[in-house]
C-alpha cells in the first residue's frame, strides 16, 4: 500500500527538504502533494485521498493552527494524521497544536531520521529498534 502525503509549508525549499526526507524514509510513497498555506492545503485534501499531512505553523493566509482546527472539525478530514514540522517552538503553540489533535510536533531544524521514524510510527509500520 502506498501512502499519499501532503506537505504544507510556505517555504518551497523546506517543502523540498521534507519531500526528500520522505523519499529516504523507507515509506512506500504514493503521491506527494505540496501546498503553500493552510487554505491551499484544505483545497488539496478535498480533491484527493490523503493519508498523512505534514504542516508548518507560520504561513500566510491560513496558518497551521487554523489549518489543523479546520481539519479536525470536519467529519471526514479529521481522521487524517497530522505532524507539525515548524521553527515555531513556543510551548503555548505546541500545546495548542497537540490539543487540537496533531499527532506529533517536530521543531526545525530536524534530523531527517526523526521525521522518517515518526511517519513510520504514525502510519503503523513496525520499526526495528
Ligand atoms: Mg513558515
Amino acid at each position: 500500500m502506498a501512502f499519499n502525503i501532503l506537505i504544507v509549508d510556505d517555504s518551497p525549499v523546506m517543502r523540498k527538504v521534507i519531500r526528500r526526507t520522505i523519499n529516504l524514509s523507507g515509506i512506500e510513497v504514493g503521491d506527494v502533494i505540496e501546498a503553500g498555506n493552510g487554505r491551499e492545503g484544505l483545497e488539496e485534501v478535498e480533491q484527493q485521498w490523503i493519508d498523512l499531512i505534514l504542516t508548518d505553523i507560520n504561513m500566510p493566509e491560513m496558518n497551521g493552527i487554523d489549518f489543523i482546527e479546520a481539519l479536525k472539525t470536519d467529519e471526514v478530514m479529521k481522521s487524517i494524521p497530522i505532524i507539525v514540522i515548524s521553527t515555531e517552538g513556543r510551548d503555548t503553540v505546541v500545546q495548542e497544536a497537540l490539543s487540537l489533535g496533531a499527532a506529533d510536533y517536530i521543531t526545525k531544524p530536524f534530523q531527517p531520521e526523526e521525521i522518517g521514524q515518526d511517519i513510520l510510527k504514525i502510519l503503523g509500520y513496525d520499526i526495528d529498534e
